[in-house]
C-alpha cells in the first residue's frame, strides 16, 4: 500500500480557517495515510500549528503529522511541544532543522540551549516516546550542502538516528528524485522517500515558492504558465497536467507514495489525486 498525504499550513485569519477546514473535510473523505501541518518561523503561527494539529487529532479520523523545527527553541521547549503532542495523541512528527528567521539563506545559528541539526531532533523525539518520525530530503541537494557526498552522508545519518520516512522538498523534474533515491540507496539507506507534489498553476506564486525552496523551475513550464498569466483556468489545467504526469511517472518508478502540497485548498490536488488513483490500487 502506498502512502498518500496532504500538507496544510496554519491559517492566519478566520476566513483562512474556514477554507482549511473545508479542505480537511474533503481530504478526510479520501482516507489518506496522513496529513501534515507546517511549522512557522516563529511567533503565534507556531501556536496555531499546535492547535490545528491537535484539532485534527481530536475532531477527525485523520492521522496528523506535526512539522517541528529546531529554530529558536531550547531543548526544554522542544520537549514541552512534543509532550503536548503526546498528550493530544499526536504520535507523528516531521523533524526539521528549519531556516534562520528573517533571511532563510542567512547564517544558521542554533539556539544556545538548542539543537544544531535535524538529526538531533530526530533523536530527541524518538527518545521521548513511541513516535513515528519523518525527515526532509532534497532531490536537488540541500542548498547549504557544499557537495553531494556530504549531503548524502548527513541525510543517511539523520535516517539512522531513527527516521521512519522522508518527504522531499518540492521539485519539478522526476529525474532529480530518482537520482537522489539511487544515491541514498547506494549509501545503504532504505528509509522510504515520499516525493512532494506541488501543483504549479500560477506562475507568480510558483516562481516565488521555487525560489524560496531552491527548486529549479523548468523554463518550458514557466513559459506555458506565463502565457496563461491572465487566464487562471488555463494555468490550472497546465499545472494539473504537469503534476499528474510527474505523479504517474513517480508511481511507475516505484515511489512509496505521494505527498501533496495543498496550500489549504483542495481543487488542484484532488484533481491530480483523482487522475492517478488507478495507479495507487
Ligand atoms: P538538516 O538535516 O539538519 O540539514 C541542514 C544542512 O546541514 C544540510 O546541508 C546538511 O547536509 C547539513 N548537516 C546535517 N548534519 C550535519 C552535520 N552533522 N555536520 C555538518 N553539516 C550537517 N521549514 C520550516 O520552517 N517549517 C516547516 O514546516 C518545514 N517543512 C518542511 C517540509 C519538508 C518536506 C521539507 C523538505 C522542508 C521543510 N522545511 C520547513 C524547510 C527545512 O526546515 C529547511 O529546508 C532546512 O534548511 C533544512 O532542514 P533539514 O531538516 O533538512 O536540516
Amino acid at each position: 500500500m502506498r502512502s498518500i498525504s496532504f500538507e496544510f499550513f496554519p491559517p492566519r485569519t478566520e476566513a483562512g480557517t474556514r477554507t482549511l477546514w473545508e479542505t480537511i473535510r474533503r481530504v478526510e473523505a479520501l482516507a489518506p495515510t496522513f496529513v501534515s501541518v507546517t511549522y512557522g518561523a516563529g511567533g503565534s503561527s507556531r501556536d496555531r500549528t499546535v492547535e490545528v494539529t491537535k484539532r485534527i487529532a481530536s475532531d477527525t479520523t485523520l492521522r496528523p503529522v506535526a512539522h517541528l523545527t529546531a529554530v529558536g527553541h531550547s531543548v526544554s521547549e522542544l520537549r514541552h511541544i512534543i509532550g503536548q503532542y503526546a498528550d493530544a495523541g499526536v504520535r507523528n512528527v516531521l523533524a526539521l532543522r528549519g531556516d534562520p528567521p528573517g533571511d532563510p539563506r542567512g547564517p544558521w545559528t542554533p539556539h544556545p540551549e538548542g539543537l544544531a541539526y535535524a538529526r538531533d531532533l530526530v533523536r530527541l523525539v524518538k527518545g521521548l516516546g513511541d513516535f513515528s518520525v519523518g525527515v526532509a530530503a532534497f532531490p536537488e541537494r540541500h542548498p547549504r550542502s557544499p557537495d553531494w557526498e556530504s549531503d548524502i552522508r548527513h541525510y543517511v545519518a539523520k535516517c539512522r538516528a531513527g527516521a521512519d520516512f522522508a518527504v522531499t522538498q518540492m521539485f519539478f523534474d522526476v529525474e532529480d528524485y530518482l537520482r537522489l533515491r539511487d544515491r541514498v540507496s547506494r549509501a545503504g539507506c532504505d528509509t522510504p522517500i515520499i516525493p512532494e507534489i506541488m501543483p504549479a498553476t500560477d506562475v507568480r506564486q510558483i516562481s516565488r515558492f521555487a525560489e524560496l525552496s531552491n527548486a529549479t523551475f523548468p523554463s518550458r513550464l514557466a513559459q506555458r504558465l506565463d502565457a496563461a498569466r491572465d487566464l487562471p483556468s488555463d494555468g490550472h489545467r497546465i499545472g494539473v497536467e504537469y503534476a499528474t504526469a510527474m505523479a504517474e511517472r513517480l508511481l511507475d518508478e516505484g515511489a512509496p507514495g505521494l505527498h501533496y502540497i495543498t496550500l489549504n485548498r483542495s481543487t488542484a490536488t484532488l484533481e491530480i489525486h483523482q487522475n492517478v488513483r488507478g495507479r495507487l490500487e
